[in-house]
């Protein structure tokens, strides 16, 4: 067998994004490698400049490249309300759609009994924290409408029912379906509509 070439490495390593499989990889660098200037070298820069610099926000999870994410360190956005979601990819969605002008805080999963993940697992006891810190008024429940999802849900209302006003986003949520699948008017819809948990 041939030794792999630096180009069959790099197919290998864009067939493992999402969305992506071994064909999609293939006809991603080719189409890299024949818009060397336009596209691979500006890319290769971003890349390597991003995995130097992304991290994760200190006080919501979300992903930057600095310590505090622009959300947080934006006082106009500490309005009293919080967003709970799952992933970082739900609060981009959430971002897309314009409608939140509060603050997030990103779980990073979910409670799940069969893969052995907890409260502590979670940055459940961060956001007990920021309800004293941020002064509170609002926690906004927008977590997927599967299973986990919404154990975990209930579990955080447990914790904080006596402590601050607790909604959750109105379905039209179709079961299952990850935020980051909804329309901007969707999500629109979801937080206009959330009721009392
Ligand atoms: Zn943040």
């Amino acid at each position: 067998m041939a030794d792999r070439t630096e180009i069959d490495v790099l197919i290998e390593l864009m067939a493992k994004l999402p969305g992506l499989g071994p064909r999609s990889a293939r006809r991603a660098v080719l189409h890299l490698v024949r818009k060397r200037a336009l596209l691979l070298t500006p890319l290769a820069d971003a890349i390597g400049r991003v995995a130097v610099s992304a991290r994760e926000c200190i006080n919501c999870g979300n992903v930057g490249t600095s310590d505090l994410c622009p959300i947080c360190a934006d006082p106009q956005r500490a309005n009293g309300q919080i967003c709970v979601v799952e992933d970082v990819a739900d609060l981009w969605a959430m971002e897309r759609s314009k409608v939140f002008k509060g603050r997030y805080h990103v779980l990073g999963g979910t409670l799940s009994a069969l893969d052995a993940i907890g409260p502590n697992e979670l940055r459940i006891p961060q956001l007990v924290h920021r309800i004293e810190d941020e002064a509170v008024s609002e926690i906004i429940l927008a977590l997927n409408a599967t299973v986990d999802g919404q154990t975990t849900a209930h579990y955080i209302a447990d914790q904080l029912e006596t402590r601050v006003e607790l909604t959750s986003l109105a379905q039209g949520v179709p079961i299952g379906g990850e935020l980051d699948y909804l329309d901007d008017g969707t999500i629109t819809a979801a937080l206009n509509a959330r009721r009392k948990v």
